[in-house]
């Protein structure tokens, strides 16, 4: 091909493209791609097992254990790893093709023998990756026998969860670990005693910003708390120069006398539902959930639910903390106020941040929730009513982002908040994209800020107005280009 038809080609392929990618913005296409049903792009969830993980490296000496496959357990540590920088510690049984066929009883064993000996945990915390689920390998039996057969000290704790992928997501994974962890390690509840002690569960977060803000703010409060799970120093432990493979998380003793709490408070309700049930139905012990403390009301709920809950009064300080948040909103609502935005997450996180939007006068439009459930719906549904900024709001479950994609060309909107999976889209839109989520993979330390309570609330305004006012200097007129904003 001579040098002028390659280039005669090119700039036909590059009109060809071009025309297809204008297709794509339009209405047309969007019909078309929310009629697609045997196929997900790019979903805004992760599978089970992940969840369970997060869980597992929040209580002390606890090593998380797949039953299951080398690759998954390498796919957990990488995507974890790679929004920490940090090293996670989780081992696999490695099932192959020959586990799949006859069951992975033997692999459990002799995976249980060596990890014990090798990496010589506290605990261990074990959940099941799809091969597992699918061929139905029952691990409770699988940890029996490894007992039986001295793989495992008769006394030496574990604890289990299935967490089937092919269902549910990240933030399921997490409450069947929790459950497990629950009815696999603690105590019989003492009858009416308690130990005094509020249990927090802060749900899937993986901003230790926030699992440290939670306990600052209760520690303000002067009440007696244990967190449960609490994997902050797993998410942020220090550089001393000394490898530690566990890092401190939720003593053991303290898991054990869980279900001596006088009362357990869920500060995600949609990451926690069935640990819930368990501990409030089951166990009756008095709880709480809130919704998680992103902005200012939602921050008020959840310190009101904690004096309620314990008689403690709210301290000057927070008081302070609160008035702070307010006058920084207040400094800063004319950047906010009036812009559209498109939003996907965790259903937890998007009540959250939706709630803080519409204090601040933002309008939420698009609202993917790939892992949201008809509960979710209405719970969002009932926030956007109840602001005059919320009428656009319109909920979108079980989508993904290439769903969204089509929503940003078609109804476009100003800012795209959303995980680093959403760069993509942010960049085809040409909007700016608020890395507020899980998983925060090509930014540094964003992770280390909190995004609950007043501090939290102050972060996210800060973020969200300066991200507006760079957009308008990078892109306004010369005449407009001003030292004063
Ligand atoms: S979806 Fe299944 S195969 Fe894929 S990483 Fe999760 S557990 Fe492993």
């Amino acid at each position: 091909m001579s040098k002028d038809n390659c280039k005669q080609t090119t700039c036909q392929e590059n009109s060809y493209a071009n025309e297809i990618l204008d297709w794509m913005a339009t209405e047309e296409y969007k019909e078309k791609n929310f009629a697609r049903e045997a196929l997900v792009i790019n979903p805004s969830k992760a599978c089970q097992p992940y969840g369970a993980m997060l869980c597992a490296l929040g209580v002390d000496g606890c090593l998380p254990f797949v039953h299951g496959s080398q690759g998954c357990a390498a796919y957990f540590r990488a995507c974890l790893s790679r929004h920490t920088r940090e090293p996670i510690p989780l081992v696999s049984d490695s099932m192959t093709e020959d586990a799949a066929v006859f069951g992975g009883q033997a692999n459990l064993v002799e995976g249980l023998r060596n990890a014990i000996a090798t990496y010589k945990p506290s605990i261990i915390a074990m959940f099941s990756s799809c091969m597992a689920e699918v061929i139905g390998d029952d691990m409770k039996s699988f940890i029996a026998n490894a007992r039986t057969q001295g793989a495992v000290p008769e006394d030496f704790p574990i604890a289990y969860g299935n967490t089937p992928s092919f269902v549910g997501s990240h933030i399921i994974g997490y409450d069947n670990m929790l459950k497990g962890l629950l009815q696999s390690l603690a105590d019989t509840r003492q009858g009416k005693w308690t130990n005094g002690r509020l249990y927090v569960v802060p749900g899937f977060d993986l901003y230790p910003g926030n699992l440290r803000e939670y306990k600052r703010m209760i520690t303000a409060m002067g009440i007696y708390m244990t967190m449960l799970p609490d994997p902050t120093e797993a998410l942020d432990s220090p550089n001393t120069g000394e490898y530690k493979m566990y890092q401190p998380g939720t003593p053991m003793a303290e898991l054990a006398d869980a279900l001596n709490a006088s009362a357990f408070l869920f500060t995600q309700k949609y990451s926690t539902a069935g640990t819930q049930k368990f501990v409030k139905n089951v166990q009756k012990i008095n709880s709480e959930a809130v919704t998680m403390p992103v902005g200012i009301r939602n921050t008020d709920e959840f310190l009101m639910t904690l004096h309620k809950m314990t008689g403690k009064s709210i301290p000057a300080e927070l008081e302070a903390e609160r008035g702070r948040a307010v006058d920084a909103a207040t400094d800063a609502h004319q950047y906010i106020h009036g812009k559209r935005f498109a939003l996907y997450g965790d259903p937890d996180l998007l009540l959250g941040v939706v709630g803080f939007l519409l204090e601040m006068g933002g309008i939420p439009v698009h609202i993917v929730c790939t892992n949201g459930n008809e509960t979710f719906h209405k719970e969002m549904d009932r926030l956007l009513a109840s602001s005059p900024f919320g009428t656009e709001g319109k909920v979108y479950l079980g989508k993904d982002l290439w769903h969204l994609r089509s929503l940003l060309m078609t109804d476009p909107v100003d800012m795209l908040i959303g995980d680093s999976h959403g760069k993509r889209l942010a960049k085809d839109a040409k909007i700016p994209l608020a890395r507020i989520g899980f998983f925060l993979t090509d930014r540094v330390h964003l992770h280390r800020q909190p995004i609950i309570g007043y501090q939290g609330a102050i972060n996210l305004v800060t973020m969200i107005a300066n991200m507006f006012i760079d957009e308008y200097d990078r892109n306004c007129p010369d005449e407009r280009f001003e030292v004063l904003r």
